[in-house]
């Protein structure tokens, strides 16, 4: 039996405070104390093996296997000396979630004795029984076997007594199962596509990394009052309640001082965050009541990545202890703002040098115009790729909903830059140029002005916008791994530096100097791009006009979006590239649409049951009380006064008995069309069919279920309402 409501309260007025963490007094005290990080490996491998491993980080060299034996061994005493027993590889398979199985540094040898074993081999590769996550028929059930191996970029950490290996999770045939090994192949690529590119300018950059700082908002809900909400339990979002009387229109949680009770779970939190080296560094209030944002110091995408992945989890654990639920969805609260997660980007080179902040010069200052029209070329070219690596049944309620950026792709990048562009556009010339004009140009671009780093001009609306030194990615969904959009942008933006550089080496061959190649082909990039620069509201309706006139997508549900990753253009990037192969393209496809049917049905199904179990009977309960009263009145009154007094009353039972009816119809068609589409094997056309012949009675149903539930007594609503889940401090 789930917690009524009136429980729920009960719990909450009965229980300890928790105590507060003891403090710590400086960040750096605490500061990866549980990573193997560049100083415990000092201090816990020999010499050649730390150097092995920081090569394999830097340089993409592969470790040996005499290497990987030293490597397990200073890890296992490094783990052991902090408490682990136990070790896992940590991998992120398709499910969106982290995955983990631990087993104990112990083992028998022959004679039954214990002893502590742990080595190379289990270092690099583990064998987890694979056939229960998804892979898109890459490995049928019977060949249950895939492989995790260790990723040496991202460092191994301990969460309570266990150590934890990142890895990649591959099948027995090779294809990719997760998130992480497409990404790193992105990285790699980029890596090589930016250096080739950052030879026109500087010859000592040798090495170029993306970079990601992202920001995670989230809601956080008392964890009485959420376990008296199966929807928000099985699904991570309500699927009823009545918006409250008071919401967000006052503005006043935004930057608003954090109570006390959720100051206590950010303390802890940021704690174990910085304890596990991810370098957590704002925390605010956001717009939505009960909504928060946690932000760290950017870092290399891969770990990044990880970090991200890491503070989902962690976050979650904590908050247990503190009587709270994180709620990650990207839309938990209907009519209350959602969750995102911006993905701040940028790429980084081996000099110290931000390729997308301008320089002092003009020769910097080309080197960032270079990057910085390549990206918005690239995004240009690839913006329905961009729109299916944030889809997701979750996202879907976020983009294009009033206070999120728009399903429609689009590139901000502020008047002084946008007039940049439209000089360089005027100014460069298509055929020969002059040397007079060169020079102009050149000392043109010299006068970037370097106050574009604190860059007030900022357009919340855009889901792509230049923010002074990067790139950031705001239409990513808060529950999303961020390997999705950072596979796909970087994969993006390399084939297009790849592009350019075959471009102006083909003018510089016909006779071009280098710089006036380079300036000609970002012209017509310029030109080309055009449509996708917007400056405007992109929450507006104009917009959704305007977008159309210029013929940009504005794809809002995910089945549809994902057509977009199978297309031939993005077979045929991600395969040149060698970032996934078609299979694996395919596969992702699958699942992904089954992870849409999935989502929706058992929103369908709780919908189903929620709406019989829990407010057909409350709502039943209530209107009989007001037929004992209005037959108790009838002996009252005589027949005339009757009339009067009891009318209202009587109406209400009728509007009960009408909604309930509505409720109950609607329930059996939507489970009908469920059954029909159960039997679909096609998993598009399934999707398609949970999204156009199913989700629709969600709305439906749910607007009869609020209005009952403005109308019941408050006493009887078994559900906690939104103004409870919203504002319990
Ligand atoms: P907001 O968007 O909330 O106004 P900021 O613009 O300050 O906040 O963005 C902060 C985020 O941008 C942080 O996560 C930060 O780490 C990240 N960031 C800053 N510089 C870079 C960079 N060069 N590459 C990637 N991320 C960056
Ligand atoms: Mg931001």
């Amino acid at each position: 039996m789930s917690v009524s409501r009136t429980r729920a309260f009960d719990e909450i007025i009965h229980r300890e405070p928790v105590a507060p963490l003891s403090s710590y007094s400086k960040s750096s005290e605490i500061f990866g104390t549980k990573v193997f990080n560049r100083r415990a490996m000092r201090e816990f491998m020999p010499k050649e093996a730390f150097e092995s491993v920081v090569s394999a980080i830097e340089q993409g060299t592969t470790i040996n296997r005499k290497m990987a034996d030293m490597v397990a061994t200073g890890m296992k005493s490094w783990a052991m000396n902090k408490g682990a027993t136990h070790y896992t590889h940590w991998f992120q398979p398709l499910t969106g979630t982290t995955a983990e199985k631990h087993d104990a540094f112990f083992d028998m040898d022959i004679s039954g004795n214990v002893i502590e074993n742990f080595e190379a081999d289990k270092l690099v590769q583990q064998e987890p029984d694979a056939s229960s996550f998804p892979n898109g028929g890459i490995r049928n059930t019977f060949e249950a076997r895939g492989y995790s191996a260790w990723d040496p970029s991202s460092p191994a950490f301990i969460i309570g007594k266990t150590l934890c290996i990142p890895t990649v999770f591959v099948s027995y045939t090779g294809e990719a199962l997760d998130y992480k090994t497409p990404l790193l192949k992105a990285l790699n690529v980029i890596d090589k596509a930016a250096v080739d590119v950052c030879q026109y300018f500087d010859k000592n950059i040798l090495k170029v990394i993306a970079t990601l700082g992202w920001e995670q908002e989230y809601f956080l809900v008392d964890s009485a009052l959420y376990n008296a909400r199966p929807d928000l339990n099985m699904t991570g979002r309500t699927l009823f309640g009545h918006t409250p009387a008071k919401g967000q229109q006052l503005d006043d949680h935004y930057f608003g001082s954090i109570s006390d009770r959720v100051l206590n779970f950010m303390r802890e939190l940021e704690a174990e965050c910085l304890m596990l080296g991810i370098p957590v560094k704002t925390r605010h209030n956001e717009v939505a009541p009960n909504q928060f944002e946690c932000a760290p110091i950017f870092e290399e995408c891969n770990l990044a990545v990880d970090h991200n992945q890491l503070l989902m989890d962690i976050m979650s654990k904590i908050a247990d202890r503190h009587y709270f639920k994180v709620l990650l969805h990207e839309k938990p609260f209907a009519k209350v703002n959602g969750s995102g997660k911006h993905n701040n980007w940028s790429l980084s080179t081996n000099t110290g040098v931000n390729l997308l902040s301008p320089g002092k010069n003009p020769k910097t200052n080309l080197q960032f115009l270079t990057f910085f029209i390549n990206t918005i070329k690239a995004v240009h070219e690839n913006a329905d790729l961009l729109r299916a690596s944030i889809a997701s049944a979750s996202n879907d309620h976020r983009l294009g909903a009033n206070e999120a950026p728009p399903a429609i792709m689009s590139i901000f990048i502020g008047s002084q830059l946008t007039q940049v562009l439209n000089e360089l556009e005027e100014k460069v010339k298509t055929g020969k140029m002059s040397p007079d004009e060169k020079t102009d140009l050149k000392l043109g671009i010299g006068k970037i002005p370097e106050i574009l780093l604190d860059n007030t001009d900022r357009n919340r609306t855009s889901p792509f916008a230049f923010t002074g030194n990067k790139f950031e990615f705001r239409a990513v969904g808060s529950s999303a791994n961020c390997s999705l959009s950072m596979t796909t942008l970087n994969t993006i933006v390399a084939n297009q530096l790849i592009e350019f550089k075959k471009e102006v080496d083909a003018l510089i061959e016909k006779g071009s100097g280098k710089d006036e190649a380079i300036f000609k082909v970002l012209r017509s990039y310029i030109v080309s791009s055009k449509n996708i620069r917007f400056e405007g509201n992109g929450y507006g309706e104009e917009w959704v006009k305007e977008a159309a006139h210029r013929g940009l997508k504005n794809i809002k549900t995910t089945p549809e979006s994902l057509d977009a990753l199978v297309s031939k253009k993005s077979k045929k990037l991600f395969t040149s590239l060698h970032v996934m192969n078609e299979r694996e393209i395919e596969a992702r496809h699958e699942i992904y649409l089954e992870m849409y049917t999935k989502k929706i049905q058992i929103e369908s199904r709780v919908i189903g049951d929620l709406s019989l179990n829990h407010i057909v009977p409350v709502a039943l309960r209530y209107q009989k009380v007001l037929v004992e009263n209005t037959r108790g009145m009838k002996e009252l009154f005589s027949a005339k006064d009757f009339q009067t007094v009891a009318g209202t009353q009587m109406e209400m039972i009728k509007t009960i008995s009408s909604r309930v009816a509505t409720i109950i119809l609607n329930v059996e068609k939507m489970t009908e069309e469920r059954k029909k589409a159960n039997l679909m094997e096609d998993p598009k056309e399934q999707a398609l069919a949970y999204c156009h012949k199913i989700k629709p009675f969600f709305e439906i149903i749910r607007y009869e279920v609020d209005k009952l539930e403005l109308l019941i007594d408050d006493t009887y609503w078994t559900l906690p309402k939104y103004r409870e889940l919203l504002f319990t401090k």
